[in-house]
């Protein structure tokens, strides 16, 4: 079966947990994770590629190379903005 994948949805979702595991300053909350990823992507082109079920990852790996340093700067600016506008009561005194 094929499927439509946009790659860099992918990139940034992975993107977003690596920083967030790796920092705990910053919430790591779902709705955190998903307004961070959402602004992110809004920051970014699409990347579609058409697949079947299973080379997905190996698609994500090569393109992932390239667009890279545009994904985790676009990321980091999301979580930035997030930190400071979270869309929940900010719960500890991390700043
Ligand atoms: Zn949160």
């Amino acid at each position: 079966m094929l499927r439509l994948f946009n790659v860099m949805e992918i990139m940034v979702l992975e993107t977003v947990s690596e920083i967030l595991s790796h920092n705990e300053t910053l919430c790591n909350c779902e709705r955190c994770r998903m307004d961070i990823a959402a602004l992110a992507l809004n920051d970014l082109p699409n990347s579609y590629v058409v697949t079947v079920e299973g080379e997905v990852m190996l698609r994500v790996q090569s393109l992932k190379q390239q667009a890279k340093v545009d994904v985790i700067k676009a990321v980091s600016k999301a979580i930035a903005r997030v930190a400071d506008y979270p869309h929940h009561q900010k719960k500890k005194a991390a700043r």
